[in-house]
């Protein structure tokens, strides 16, 4: 039956208020992803690095976990959010991640056996590392480098020979042996875990980073080098040359230090189950000589294909490093004095703290306060006239800088200590045999210093 006017009418009245709801809905909707749209544009073009950088990281994750789906999720997720630039950018990149990552180990393992550094602790291929070497190194290696350890790690090795040798050697040898190298607890920490692993392990390293990180002067990273290198455990150092490669590898742009152990873990999904060790040393190898901090090699990188940093162009920009803040300066005295017969006053410093057990040309204390610091001359070992050395002497240590203002003094062969002295501690030494002293690198720019001017 035909419906009336009125009804029609109705039927009418009813379609427009159903089409104008759904256009407030549809309008309601446009508004919303306006606004979602200039944030979305400003993080794909301002941290562009950031934002793939995630994504592919958790991807590549979940991928080397076998599950598909959740990889397509995050790929068509992706590809929602970026915009046309990056759409068309990042598939390409991420298929390539993809494929390559599983064969990162393999194809560096194999650039490695080809091209590693030839280093005195290094154990050549088809020979077995010998672990005194490899812990000797390692300790060495703690904020050092390469260069400044040979020499080092070459004069360790022919004083003494075996872990026990040194384990034997009075405290003051190898002070003295160390001088020059810097963070001085090393030594002391060095000569300790010689006598405890002769005392309490047979000369014998334990084999499990667990066990290595209990002894002293050991933290993780040295821990987790030993057992990979030395042993072949599966462990993952990870020292500044890896977190650079991983940094890069998986564009991780978090800053540094935080990060660390996000590197940690990235690192650890790469280190393979078989020769850690070499992985390892192979990364070292390539952020010391391709993956460098400034301008890497990448078109000679044998990992290259996987490297996400180099294909979205960022990878110098990795590691980024959050701003430090600037370091103090401490100001202070040192008294130099060398009598007519060439005896120079060396004075030890005190056990533990910085430089610890080792000689020094006496010093007063060292402030942060510049006036009080001016005061410093009335505390000098010697009683007797001395005078200012012109010029100032500068050294930086890890967490300050340090200007020292050098005195001296020709005392005569009877001079009497001041109470500053610490007269037991003191002792004359020829300046011909300076160079045997375990005088840290300080010291020894206070006696040219003082010598030259
Ligand atoms: S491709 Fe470049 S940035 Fe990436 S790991 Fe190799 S050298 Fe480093």
């Amino acid at each position: 039956m035909a419906k009336g006017g009125k009804a029609v009418q109705s039927d009418i009245d009813e379609k427009i208020r159903d089409e104008k709801s759904r256009d407030e809905k549809v309008k309601a909707k446009l508004k919303t992803k306006r606004a979602a749209k200039p944030s979305s544009k400003r993080s794909s073009t301002k941290k562009s690095g950031v934002k793939n950088s995630s994504v592919k990281t958790k991807t590549v994750k979940k991928k080397s976990g076998g599950n598909k789906t959740a990889t397509k999720t995050k790929q068509s997720l992706s590809s929602r959010k970026t915009n046309k630039k990056s759409q068309h950018k990042k598939p390409d990149t991420k298929s390539k991640t993809i494929k390559s990552k599983p064969q990162l180990a393999s194809k560096l393992l194999k650039w490695y056996d080809k091209e590693q550094r030839d280093l005195p602790w290094r154990a050549k291929p088809g020979i077995v590392p010998n672990p005194y070497h490899v812990w000797l190194s390692e300790i060495m290696l703690q904020q050092t480098v390469v260069k400044t350890v040979i020499p080092y790690f070459n004069k360790f090795t022919s004083l003494w020979p075996e872990i026990s040798d040194l384990a034997n050697a009075s405290g003051e040898d190898v002070r003295r042996a160390w001088a020059g190298l810097g963070y001085y607890t090393r030594a002391e920490n060095l000569h300790k875990c010689a006598k405890l692993i002769c005392e309490e392990y047979e000369g014998q390293f334990p084999i499990f980073a667990e066990e290595l990180e209990t002894l002293p002067g050991i933290g993780p990273y040295t821990a987790a080098a030993i057992a990979a290198i030395a042993f072949d455990e599966t462990a993952t150092p990870v020292d500044g040359n890896i977190e650079r490669v991983v940094a890069r590898q998986f564009a991780v742009d978090d800053p540094l230090p935080g990060v660390k152990p996000k590197l940690k873990q990235l690192a650890t999904t790469l280190t393979p189950p078989r020769r850690a060790g070499d992985f390892a040393q192979a990364q070292m190898d390539l952020g010391a000589t391709i993956c460098t901090p400034k301008n890497p090699s990448c078109l000679l990188c044998p990992i290259s294909s996987s490297c996400e940093g180099y294909h979205l162009g960022i990878e110098s920009t990795l590691p980024k490093r959050a701003s430090k803040k600037p370091k103090p300066t401490r100001y202070g005295s040192a008294f130099f004095a060398l009598r007519e017969d060439g005896a120079v006053l060396l004075r030890q410093r005190p056990p533990g703290g910085l430089l610890g057990n080792m000689q020094e040309i006496p010093t007063s204390e060292w402030t942060e306060n510049k006036e009080q610091a001016e005061n410093m001359l009335k505390s000098p070992p010697l009683k007797g006239e001395w005078w200012p050395v012109p010029g100032i002497v500068k050294h930086t240590f890890t967490h300050f800088h340090l200007e020292l203002k050098v005195y001296r003094i020709i005392p005569g062969e009877d001079a009497e200590y001041t109470l500053f002295a610490d007269a037991e501690r003191c002792k004359w030494v020829n300046r011909d045999k300076l160079a045997d002293e375990a005088l840290p690198s300080v010291m020894r720019k206070i006696v040219q210093h003082a010598l030259n001017s």
